[in-house]
């Protein structure tokens, strides 16, 4: 005969699973919020290595007033453009100097 003491009673398992689940719940916002500071970095990260291109690109043709992303392709690996990671999309400017934004907010030099 079993005695109570070999396994975990059903009340035992389902406080055990309600205080995991209680953890997990209180865990993903900061998981959530770590994520998107992380993708905001990564953009920024982007933005920065796109400016030093374009400046290169404006240093070695001074008229062009109308620089786009395709131009610089040559500037990357693989001459892939870096994409912002929350799906931005990357404008350029030239007004004294290169300027480049994403269009999501927060997501700046
Ligand atoms: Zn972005």
């Amino acid at each position: 005969m079993r005695s109570s003491r070999d396994a975990f009673t059903l009340v035992e398992v389902m406080i055990a699973i309600m205080i995991i689940g209680l953890l997990a719940a209180m865990a993903a916002p900061a998981v959530l919020k770590a994520r998107e500071k992380a993708q905001t970095r990564l953009c920024m990260n982007n933005l920065r290595v796109i400016h030093t291109a374009g400046e290169q690109y404006l240093f070695e043709h001074p008229d062009d007033d109308d620089i786009t992303l395709e131009e610089l392709k040559q500037f990357f690996s693989n001459e892939v453009i870096p994409e912002c990671p929350q799906g931005g999309t990357y404008q350029t400017k030239v007004d004294k100097g290169f300027h480049v934004t994403c269009t999501v907010d927060g997501h700046e030099l």
